[in-house]
């Protein structure tokens, strides 16, 4: 078996190719002119005498040297909270990725939040949607739904919340060490900035209308904050059933939960290669709006070629390392490398694939503007597609496309 380089260097000497030879020696470098380390013929071509930041070049050996494959110029699909600076109050910090930075991520923007024991992200409502995975430690929400039922509740890492639009809300850390979770927006714009405080509406009312609304003199407001809080160092909570029954006070509770479980619930797919897990409004009934999948993918796994036909992904790195490439028509395909705590973003549509190229688990969650999760396996449609039609493509015979899984697996282990 001759190597590509091989070819290639028969090829630059301007020896005769065979008609196979001269197929062979465009696999895997397709396009004109040709891309890619492996067509450089002298050692000026893959040195880089410029200004260096080793560190940061060391994260991104695919964006250094791309695969020969690689082709056009899709935008940065790639961000990180871990760049993003933070906002540091008593009690936590915040920072957040939205489209002003990222000007990809249209239809989700991100916020990483942690708060201390007892730090609490103030009563607040918004313009969108909320959704949140935690990531870290135990927290107690607090919603109220849009008929007047209370919810309280403590999630743990894994567990999921979710707030309609104009709900009101509110986030404490618990014991022992607080938390860390990132949220997400149903809106690439959306701001945890700029929210609308519980404090800064009481400080902007004239007391005497505060007196009438809530039926009391107006020197009960004489010592509300003048400056808004958002998050703050409160004392912990006590147990929650205590919460719950003091937060009831003549209503009904909210039949259905704003938090669900995603890391514990049963997989949608499991094999070597890793597994996935789903929450959307079939199994997350409050989540109209967003939908999830959160991926683990063993060492050396991919997560199998595929696209959504629904909304953009939006992703979150949670640990390990991964080799994400995407492909849009043009051709165009790009490859990016991702880390814990970086953001990934696929258009709706665009294919894409992601390897576990560490030594360690890959987890990554994949969070979607859809209240239903979809996705289209490229080898479940090409299972399901009369074999003649799709070997008569790609120059493969029958007999090897009926070894291929017809099952849209979701993970490929390492071969
Ligand atoms: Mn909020
Ligand atoms: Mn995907």
């Amino acid at each position: 078996m001759f190597s590509r380089r091989d070819l290639l260097a028969v090829s630059a000497a301007g020896a005769v190719m065979t008609a196979s030879a001269a197929s062979a020696a465009s696999f895997g470098n397709p396009d004109q002119p040709p891309q890619g380390a492996v067509n450089a013929r002298g050692p000026g071509n893959l040195t880089d005498p410029g200004p260096q930041n080793p560190a940061i070049a060391g994260q991104f050996p695919s964006s250094q040297s791309p695969p020969a494959t690689h082709i056009g110029g899709l935008p940065l699909d790639w961000a990180s909270f871990n760049i993003a600076p933070k906002r540091i109050q008593n009690g936590g910090w915040a920072r957040q990725v939205t489209q002003a930075d990222f000007a990809i991520s249209e239809e989700i923007s991100g916020v990483n939040m942690r708060l201390t024991a007892g730090g609490i992200r103030e009563l607040h409502w918004h313009q969108a949607a909320e959704w949140a995975i935690m990531t870290y430690g135990n927290c107690r929400v607090t919603v109220l739904d849009v008929h007047g039922r209370p919810y309280v509740a403590d999630v743990k890492a894994g567990d999921l919340w979710y707030f309609p639009a104009g709900a009101p809300h509110s986030l404490q850390g618990l014991g022992p060490d607080g938390c860390e979770f990132v949220i997400c927006f149903d809106d690439g714009k959306a701001n945890e900035f700029n929210t609308l405080l519980l404090s800064d509406w009481f400080a902007h009312t004239p007391p005497e209308v505060l007196a009438k609304n809530f039926g009391v003199p107006a020197e009960t407001f004489a010592k509300i904050p003048l400056q808004n809080l958002w998050i703050f160092q409160g004392t912990l909570p006590g147990d929650l059933a205590a919460d719950r029954k003091a937060a009831g006070r003549n209503a009904s509770a909210a039949p259905h939960p704003f938090v669900f479980s995603l890391a514990s619930s049963p997989p949608t797919k499991q094999n070597a290669g890793g597994d996935v897990r789903v929450a959307d409004s079939s199994n997350f009934t409050v989540s109209t709006s967003i939908s999830a999948a959160l991926v683990t993918v063993r060492p050396g796994g991919v997560r199998e070629m595929h696209w959504h036909p629904n909304a953009d992904e939006w992703q979150y790195y949670i640990k390990g390392k991964a080799r994400m490439t995407v492909f849009n028509t043009g051709p165009n395909a790009r490859t990016t490398d991702f880390t814990a705590g970086d953001i990934g973003y696929v258009k709706r549509n665009f294919g894409h694939y992601v390897e576990n190229i560490g030594d360690t688990d890959l987890q990554f969650i994949g969070v979607f503007r859809a209240s239903r999760y979809e996705e289209v396996s490229l080898t479940n449609w090409l299972t399901h597609t009369p074999p003649a039609l799709v070997a008569q493509h790609l120059n493969i015979d029958e007999a090897t496309i009926a070894k291929w899984p017809d099952n849209a697996p979701g993970l490929m282990p390492k071969s």
